[in-house]
């Protein structure tokens, strides 16, 4: 391909409203463009890059044994009512009418479509295990759009989808696309940690996530030299202990204009790891009290989970007045009655603890668990905060890294398999539960990912697998006869190859092309000057390397490298 040939409005400066180098590199390098917030258009060179990526995810589902389908974008509302999610899923889904005012949704994910074509479509155990998949644009009203690509509203995602006639052969097959993953990652040239996404609570591991570590990751993930790892709101917290106190007596005390933890605390002379911190929330709807250390936080995923609630909300002043008697800010555990109490595994553990005494202007001192109160559920319901220790090996303690999530695998069991009635008939002529499997990667965030990790001043540095080009060759005066004449035939020698090259035939100064070769970030450079060639030589520098990189070859030898480079 020639350059003069292509689309490529290489930009000096990045637009102001580019928040992240990814994004910035992006569009400076001519491969997208914003349409509007979170829609984007992807020009040549990014399409380029985009089908290469697929084509990386694409060979590893056919090795995981997977067959690629297409679903439609749009999905019609009756599906996802069938799941619930036509209500769970909120303000993030798109939703639109037909002329004749039936209603629709924008596919954010697929699992109801595919769901309906699997129970229409599968009968018998001979027909599974099954795992379909498909690249296919998604749109998820997000509220905040930003870093480029890397949160859009309109994104390409490859989903896959597994069906199995039991738990245990979808264990194995989660095995077998979670390796897939880790195979797309390293193809990718990722340094990269695959995470817990579940919470023990809900007993082992059934959903990873791929993590790429970079500073500007909006996850953050909590891990072990041993091997463990979480994305960080779902970490396991184990209990904190602390020092055994003999049991005083119940006291209230006055705390007239005092409300924050911090200030009773210093207004008791007590510190916060002695405070119960009682929050009243409204798990669909019903009320619940959920204890946590005072220095802790309340973990509302954990919360959720524990609980199996579509929604978990903060409760308003009315419930949490009508619950603890008293008004915001003297909430406490003893004496509650008629209320499910969820204590966390730390707050049981303190001795003579301080909490609020359900009555205006007072707390309680000394409050001990099982004496004064007690809980319908003890579990891990925090979040985890530095200085706690590694759940796994329970010696070290856990360190922290930012991550962008670039894929997720889900162990779906029979969610909506249940709720839609996909069923199939075992070996008996029994109907059975279809057991499920999803797995997704951001295929346009792997973009934006690569560059977050993979970039100097000077622009993109792309894997030789992910490159737009293999190869730029810079006729640094295209117009010169012997230049030229060189150029074109080292263009057509390693085309027929099946070398992908650019030629930067534009009439621009070398300095320019030089720029924007290393901006667009292709893998290897080839200059053709003129004194250089008087002596037989052109130049072939990688993009990795600096100018000391450079070696001098005959076009010949550097044709040859670049094919044997390329494995061609
Ligand atoms: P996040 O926590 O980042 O919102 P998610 O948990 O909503 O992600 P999934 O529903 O698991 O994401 O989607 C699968 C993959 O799709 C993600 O791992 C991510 O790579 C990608 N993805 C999700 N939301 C977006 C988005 N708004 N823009 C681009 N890619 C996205
Ligand atoms: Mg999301």
């Amino acid at each position: 391909m020639f350059f003069t040939k292509m689309l490529i409005p290489t930009l000096r400066e990045a637009p102001s409203d580019a928040d992240i180098i990814s994004a910035k590199l992006m569009i400076r390098a001519g491969m997208i463009r914003k349409l509007a917030s979170g829609f984007y258009e992807f020009l040549p060179l990014g399409l380029k890059v985009l089908r290469k990526v697929e084509n990386i995810i694409r060979e590893e589902m056919n090795a995981a044994g997977g067959q690629e389908i297409s679903l439609p974008l749009i999905f019609p509302k009756d599906l996802w009512v069938e799941t619930g999610r036509w209500n769970i899923y909120g303000k993030e889904l798109f939703r639109l009418k037909d002329r004749k005012e039936a209603e629709f949704c924008l596919a954010p994910t697929a699992e109801e479509a595919v769901t309906d074509l699997v129970r229409k479509e599968i009968k018998s155990y001979k027909q599974l295990p099954l795992m379909l998949y498909q690249f296919g644009a998604k749109f998820r009203d997000e509220i905040r759009p930003r870093f480029g690509v890397m949160r859009a509203k309109e994104f390409l995602m490859k989903d896959a989808y597994s069906f199995h006639s039991d738990e245990a052969d979808l264990e194995r097959y989660y095995k077998i696309m979670f390796d897939a993953y880790t195979n797309v990652c390293r193809k990718c040239g990722f340094k990269f940690r695959a995470v817990e996404a579940a919470s023990g609570a809900i007993g082992g591991s059934f959903s990873h996530e791929f993590m790429i570590l970079a500073d500007t990751g909006e996850e953050e993930i909590a891990w072990c030299d041993c091997g463990y790892g979480a994305n960080s709101e779902k970490a396991e917290c184990l209990p904190i202990s602390q020092p055994k106190e003999e049991s005083l007596s119940l006291e209230e005390v006055l705390t007239h204009n005092v409300g924050a933890v911090e200030d009773v605390a210093k207004f008791l002379e007590a510190s916060p790891e002695k405070f119960i911190k009682t929050m009243i929330y409204k798990a669909d709807g019903n009320p619940v009290v959920v204890l946590v250390r005072g220095d802790h936080e309340i973990n509302e995923i954990k919360l959720q989970i524990l609980l199996g609630a579509d929604d978990i909300v903060l409760a308003d002043e009315q419930t949490v007045v009508s619950i603890t008697n008293s008004p915001l800010g003297f909430a406490g555990p003893v004496g509650l009655k008629g209320v499910k109490i969820i204590a966390d595994l730390s707050v049981v553990k303190i001795s003579n603890a301080v909490s609020g005494a359900n009555k205006k202007d007072y707390h309680l001192k000394n409050v001990n668990y099982n004496r004064d109160y007690n809980a319908d559920i003890v579990a891990d319901i925090r979040k985890v905060m530095h200085g706690d220790i590694c759940p796994k090996c329970k010696k070290e303690n856990l360190r922290f890294s930012r991550g962008i999530e670039v894929g997720h695998v889900f162990k779906l069991g029979t969610k909506y398999s249940k709720s839609m009635n996909a069923t199939y008939l075992d070996t008996n002529g029994k109907e059975n539960l279809i057991v499920m499997g999803c797995y997704g990667i951001g295929v346009t965030r792997i973009l934006a990912a690569t560059i977050e990790q993979s970039h100097d001043d000077n622009g993109i540095i792309w894997t030789d697998n992910m490159a737009p080009f293999n190869v730029v060759v810079i006729p640094v005066n295209y117009a010169d006869a012997k230049i030229k004449e060189t150029t074109d035939k080292l263009y057509k020698e390693l085309t027929s190859k099946g070398i992908d090259v650019l030629v930067d035939d534009r009439d621009e100064r070398a300095g320019i092309k030089f720029k924007d070769a290393d901006l667009i970030g292709i893998p290897y450079r080839i200059t053709i000057g003129e004194k250089n060639l008087e002596k037989g030589h052109v130049e072939l520098k990688a993009r990795r390397d600096g100018k000391e990189g450079i070696k001098l070859l005959s076009p010949q030898e550097a044709s040859s490298e670049i094919i044997r480079i390329f494995n061609k």
